[in-house]
């Protein structure tokens, strides 16, 4: 007996942003950043792995030099709700000083992962540090911080898709929805 498998779109409860909106929205936020940094070089730091597939396409919109620096911050350890601590491993031999930063994450949930994060670039002496989020929840931050690119607002709810698993699952999907728990 084999066990039908079907597609993982069916695992959604409610699908919040389709493809094509997610892809427009990106290309804008591209757009914006590409005016705002022209005639600097970047150096753009994401936070993996969540912010996977927005970093791949927007950093294909934008036409400026760049080096690209991955590094992973979680506090959220494979659950559904914040554990409140903050994992931030730093990549060896990274020389900040008088870079421009464009520091690229998934989600402002929290506000903790990145406000750890940006605490940490501001003290290796970069010349400049801008933040871009694709989600920003609707929500009273644990910390706040700022954030100058935000693609959409959400509501407070936990979602996956585009690069945002539960569990290790549903990076793949193109769209961003809430799950049935
Ligand atoms: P914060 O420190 O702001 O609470 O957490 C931000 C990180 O938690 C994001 O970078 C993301 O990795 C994860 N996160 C927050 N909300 C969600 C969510 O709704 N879905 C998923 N998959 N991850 C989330
Ligand atoms: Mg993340």
């Amino acid at each position: 007996m084999f066990t039908e498998v079907t597609g993982i779109l069916s695992d959604l409860n409610r699908v919040l942003l389709d493809a094509p909106a997610i892809q427009a929205r990106v290309a804008a936020m591209a757009g914006a950043i590409a005016r705002d940094f022209a005639g600097r070089q970047l150096t753009v730091i994401i936070i993996m792995d969540g912010a996977l597939f927005f970093v791949a396409d927007l950093l294909r919109g934008i036409d400026l030099p760049m080096r690209i620096v991955s590094m992973s911050a979680s506090s959220y350890h494979g659950a559904t709700k914040t554990s409140g601590v903050v994992k931030l491993p730093w990549p060896a031999n990274l020389d900040l000083r008088g870079q421009h930063v464009l520091l690229l994450d998934d989600i402002l949930d929290t506000g903790l992962t990145l406000g750890a994060v940006q605490d940490r670039l501001m003290a290796e002496g970069t010349a400049s540090l801008k933040t871009a989020v694709l989600l920003k929840k609707r929500r009273e931050q644990a910390r706040v911080v700022a954030v100058d690119y935000v693609g959409f607002e959400i509501e407070d709810e936990f979602v996956v898709g585009y690069g945002m698993d539960y569990q290790g699952r549903f990076r793949n999907l193109p769209c961003i929805g809430t799950l049935q728990l």
